[in-house]
């Protein structure tokens, strides 16, 4: 990890000013406010060009922290808060009506999550509790090392820098506001871990076509996410003969995982990164395969899809499944 360029503390001082602060954690790099400061909160929405109807999660560094939000903790949720926290597992909670509409997008529940990176909590425990979405302009994929952040803002926010980001995927989110508790969004902390730690196994929600577009239990489903500009698509039989057949592939990249594909040499500039088997890996830098795509101007970029085996026998391969699903090309 590199050294940041000046003390936490001087970030934490911005952050206590109302400015905003880009910082490192375990999942990806977040954008910080004071999440008691309304115009901090509200420069968020502004600076990322985020739908003011995406709630925010609060970034906390002690389960102390938790009281200040919620009055609603149930015993399932302080055994989830002990084995996760700090860790990559969003709780949901019934908020208390001080919690900022802006923060919760006017919801009666508030997001929490306690990240696991030393510069990430020395920074909160210096600031207070942060709002942090993913550091990225709206709709672009979320960033997970810092050359990613300048790409998306320039130089122009200050960043405490971590190098690159451990999981490469968002936190798992898990709505204990509801009964039975339901994951709104998979990640690293599984269904089974969830299970294995308090006995009770959530579902992981899926939409049905019945919901409103405008009312989704996670908000931030409705919008078109992680996607870059190239467009994406699983990789199907009729691609493989396309891509054996076409005289130029040198603007798409192919990702595999798993698959030998049987493509005739030459290649014709086709680019493939190949995962072989290592989901940690392909995690750590999807999003990163994602911005490299855009710029070596790469018009597509097909995807080797997950089986529904794999995605039994792993479920980190199910969140990969669920962000690439999201910015496939529609
Ligand atoms: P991000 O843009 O990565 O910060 O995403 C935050 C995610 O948490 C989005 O999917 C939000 O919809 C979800 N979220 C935040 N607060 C709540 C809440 N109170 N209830 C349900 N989902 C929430
Ligand atoms: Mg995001």
């Amino acid at each position: 990890m590199s050294k940041p360029s000046a003390p936490v503390e001087s970030y934490a001082e911005l952050l206590k000013q109302g400015n905003l602060v880009v910082f490192p954690t375990e999942t990806v790099y977040g954008l910080g406010a004071s999440a008691w400061n309304p115009a901090a909160v509200q420069l968020i929405f502004n600076t990322k060009g985020r739908p003011a109807d995406n709630p925010l999660i609060v970034h906390i560094s002690s389960i102390d922290m938790v009281k200040q939000f919620t009055d609603h903790v149930s015993g399932r949720a302080r055994v989830l808060m002990q084995k996760f926290w700090p860790g990559p597992l969003t709780l949901v909670f019934k908020k208390k009506a001080r919690v900022l509409d802006a923060v919760t997008s006017g919801l009666d529940t508030v997001a929490l999550r306690m990240p696991d990176h030393p510069l990430a909590l020395s920074l909160i425990e210096h600031a207070g509790p942060l709002v942090a979405p993913s550091a990225n302009k709206s709709g672009r994929p979320s960033p997970t090392r810092p050359e990613h952040v300048y790409s998306d803002f320039g130089n122009r926010i200050p960043l405490l820098d971590g190098g690159n980001c451990d999981i490469g995927l968002e936190s798992t989110v898990l709505d204990l506001s509801v009964n039975p508790p339901v994951i709104l969004r998979p990640g690293f902390i599984t269904a089974s871990a969830i299970e294995d730690a308090c006995g009770f196994r959530p579902e992981v929600f899926s939409p049905k076509e019945t919901d409103s577009p405008f009312q989704p239990k996670s908000p931030g489903m409705k919008y078109t996410h992680y996607a870059p500009k190239a467009g994406i698509r699983w990789l199907s039989e009729k691609d493989i003969t396309l891509l054996n057949r076409q005289s130029d592939n040198s603007r798409t990249l192919l990702i595999l995982h798993e698959a030998d594909i049987p493509l005739e040499e030459p290649l014709r500039g086709l680019r493939i990164t190949h995962f072989k088997g290592d989901y940690r890996r392909f995690a750590r830098e999807l999003y990163d395969c994602f911005r490299k795509a855009d710029i070596d101007e790469h018009r597509e970029i097909i995807i080797e899809p997950f089986s529904t085996e794999l995605m039994q026998q792993d479920e980190l391969i199910g969140a990969l499944h669920n962000r690439i699903s999201r910015a496939v090309s529609k």
